[in-house]
């Protein structure tokens, strides 16, 4: 089947997370992969419990949180996901880049490792949501990343926060410890800062600079049979 042809189910409703997650592992099997931040537990738990054998991956920049290397492990120990740890080619990265240029540490933290990462892969599996912020307000279900070549799903585009918050309570998860701390978004700790209330969840990412994304999410092409 290709990828640009993958339909999206019409009984399976936006918010369904599970079904869509199950749905993903159905059509995509070995080809699927999920990138997680690690931010909260929710969709590491959706697809170790619905697709199960599904390599989770994380891209690790050199600059995770403490807390949230706890809460991989943590997770990890507790669910027995195929695990995934991605580098950056560290030998032609200078550690300091993040000091004095943000696109390019990302460029070779995150989008090169990620690149890796989907290498022969047909399904990937992302956290974003709409309401992490305008930038992301329109995220669909599934869309065809045409740079990429791959179908990305978005099983939570349509949570709330109040929808997580209700997961994890549900579930008994364990929490990044920074989100008590006043982070609702978590990145690399040198371009992570809290947020005063009434922020936007994003504002603590590179504040201070003109960038709003990190890059793996940036011009994906919606599948135009797939389900907004
Ligand atoms: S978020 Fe900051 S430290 Fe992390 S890869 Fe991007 S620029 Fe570098």
């Amino acid at each position: 089947m290709s990828a640009l042809t993958t339909a999206f189910p019409s009984e399976i409703a936006d918010d369904d997370a599970a079904g869509i997650v199950a749905w993903a592992g159905r059509t995509f099997g070995s080809g699927l992969v999920l990138t997680a931040s690690f931010e909260d537990p929710v969709l590491v738990h959706l697809v170790a419990t619905h697709a199960p054998g599904t390599p989770i991956v994380v891209l690790d920049t050199q600059y995770l949180f403490a807390e949230t290397k706890w809460l991989i492990d943590n997770l990890h120990r507790r669910l027995k996901f195929p695990l995934e740890v991605f580098h950056p080619a560290a030998d032609v990265v200078p550690d300091d880049q993040w000091q004095f240029d943000v696109e390019g540490c990302c460029g070779r933290r995150k989008v090169e490792p990620l690149a890796r990462a989907l290498s022969g892969r047909t399904g990937w599996i992302t956290g974003i949501r709409r309401v992490d912020g305008p930038t992301r307000a329109d995220t669909p279900i599934v869309q065809f990343d045409e740079a990429r070549n791959i179908t990305k799903i978005n099983p939570l585009a349509a949570w709330s926060d109040e929808h997580v918050e209700r997961y994890i309570v549900d579930h008994a998860l364990p929490r990044n410890p920074l989100t008590e701390r006043g982070y609702p978004s978590i990145g690399c700790w040198p371009c992570t800062r809290p947020v005063a209330p009434g922020e936007d969840k994003r504002a603590g990412r590179w504040s201070g600079h003109n960038k709003t994304e990190c890059g793996l999410h940036v011009s994906p092409v919606q599948n135009p049979t797939a389900k907004n």
